[in-house]
């Protein structure tokens, strides 16, 4: 799409899951006036941006796709991150909506008016106004880099693990990476394998259970392929033993013993030294942070040439790493695999509804909290995917971002029947719902467990992660609840729909 249109029914912000996702469905709702803005060339949002060695979902397969486009070409349990986005490329390709994408296009602005009642969005290719504004950007998309004394100073080649740099050699290189999360877990075997020596730099150890991969066999593709009903019992059976992990997380802690079991036991078979073995031993309850799966990583860190590091870094040199015990590290590519801005994400900051006031200031003291992890009180149409208290542990974030829409969706349908020009979450319906979360979330793992991770906020509150089964939350969000909401007649005599 070469220029912008002026104006749109509907701005998706975003083409990953969740942006593509809600363009297909506003598609087939005859929804067919709207644009999506992505600030990269290409749909996959977070799995285009992850190209680091060894990236892949630790979420199975059957369960990381949109229920409308099931994939029978997955060719493992558990699929690597280029199979993902060629899945998401094909999907955009044949859904036919591809015309309404303006690529290389990023949000500057977002402000709502409010005699207009609409939104009216400043990109860096010109201005669009829209009656919807709705958010696909993820929780997962802006880098985190770490706060390091001297770290801007390195004069080696230095990259964060979601901008992998494949220009990059690390063939005999001294290569330290920072931080041993989801992303590093995957990233150091690969690196290992060519690298001359890597510094693996641990601040809290996760807990590593195995990853039970493995390829499907021809006969399985082959009725995945011709005999969908049985790539559907899969999904179904892998969908409910997931949501049997539940209990574990959010009510019971102790129920997650056999994990414990499994992940101590990967320890023991992964590393023969038994000092090594300690220093990888999480001291905190597992599922607190994330439970990351890899069969690899253990023996990677048992490798001569790698070396784990749990001293504290104090700064970082031209040319090296050191830490607090005054031990200087040489490096020549250093990795930061430290994570993403979860609780403050950036796009808060652009997003003004209201009086001006953007979604960053008025979660300043409050922290993220909005309705049903959609809608936002003081921001009338705008609608988030992946928005706050809707993050998983133990499942799809596909399966929330479907339900979400199916919402969006249905709130569209009724402004449309209703003529409502606008609508916003009553503010007495947004602190029920976010106070009833908060309480669930006192007894969960991530607040009682013992650790410090990016679930939690600067206030101590878990503003992520959805407490409760997925289930639930797609039935909460079954139908849009025209009561909890504010709504506006169209002050002209225009209709919401197309
Ligand atoms: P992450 O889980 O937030 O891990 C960041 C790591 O960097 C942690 O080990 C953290 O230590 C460390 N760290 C942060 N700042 C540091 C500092 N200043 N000094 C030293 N260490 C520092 O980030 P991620 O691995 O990129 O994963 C983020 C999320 O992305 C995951 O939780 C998951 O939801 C998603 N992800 C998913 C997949 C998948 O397979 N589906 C793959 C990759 C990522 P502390 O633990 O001490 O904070």
């Amino acid at each position: 799409m070469q220029t912008l249109p002026t104006a749109v029914t509907h701005l998706v912000v975003g083409a990953g899951f969740a942006g593509l996702g809600m363009a297909i469905r506003l598609d087939e709702a005859g929804e067919t006036d709207f644009l999506v803005i992505e600030k990269d060339s290409d749909v996959g949002g977070t799995w285009r941006a992850n190209t680091y060695p060894g990236a892949a979902c630790d979420v199975p397969s059957q369960l990381y796709s949109f229920s409308f486009a099931p994939n029978p070409d997955w060719s493992r349990s558990f699929s690597p991150q280029p199979e993902i986005h060629a899945y998401l490329r094909r999907v955009a390709r044949e859904s036919g909506v591809l015309d309404r994408f303006a690529f290389d296009t990023v949000l500057e602005e977002a402000r709502y008016d409010e005699q207009a009642q609409r939104w009216v969005v400043r990109t860096n290719h010109g201005e669009v106004t829209a009656t919807t504004l709705i958010s696909g950007s993820g929780g997962l998309s802006e880098p985190r880099l770490p706060e390091i004394d001297g770290i801007e100073g390195f004069q080696g080649e230095l990259f964060h693990s979601a901008r992998w740099d494949h220009d990059v050699d690390l063939t005999g290189k001294r290569v330290a990476v920072i931080g041993t999360g989801a992303s590093s877990i995957q990233l150091v075997p690969e690196v290992a394998k060519v690298a001359g020596h890597v510094d693996v730099y641990q601040r809290t150890a996760p807990y590593v259970i195995p990853r039970n991969d493995r390829r499907y066999t021809r006969l399985e593709r082959l009725l995945f392929r011709h005999v969908p009903a049985v790539q559907k019992v899969y999904r179904t059976a892998t969908y409910w033993a997931r949501e049997s992990y539940v209990p574990a997380f959010t009510w019971k802690p102790r129920l997650a013993t056999p994990a414990r079991r499994a992940a101590l036991l990967n320890i023991a078979r992964g590393i023969p030294d038994p000092a090594l073995r300690e220093r990888v031993t999480p001291d905190y309850a597992i599922g607190c942070k994330r439970i990351l799966i890899s069969n690899s990583y253990y023996p990677a860190l048992a490798r001569d040439h790698v070396d784990l590091v749990t001293d504290r870094i104090a700064k970082v040199t031209g040319d090296a790493v050191v830490t607090v015990d005054g031990v200087e590290r040489p490096v020549d590519v250093l990795v930061v695999a430290t994570g993403f801005h979860t609780t403050e994400q950036p796009i808060a900051e652009r997003i003004h509804g209201r009086g001006g006031r953007s979604l960053s200031q008025v979660w300043a003291d409050t922290g993220m909290a909005s309705y049903k992890g959609t809608t936002t009180h003081g921001f009338p149409n705008l609608f988030q995917l992946v928005g706050a208290n809707t993050g998983l542990g133990h499942s799809s974030m596909v399966f929330m971002i479907e339900s979400q829409i199916a919402y969006v969706l249905d709130a569209i349908a009724s402004m449309g029947v209703n003529r409502y020009a606008a609508i916003e979450p009553r503010r007495d319906a947004q602190d029920a719902w976010n106070r009833d979360l908060q309480r669930r979330m006192q007894r969960t793992v991530w607040s009682t467990g013992g650790c410090s991770s990016w679930y939690l906020d600067d206030h101590g509150r878990n503003t992520t992660l959805w407490p409760r089964t997925t289930y639930t939350f797609r039935s909460l969000l079954s139908r849009f609840d025209v009561d909890a909401y504010d709504v506006e007649a169209a002050r002209s005599d225009e209709r919401i729909s197309s």
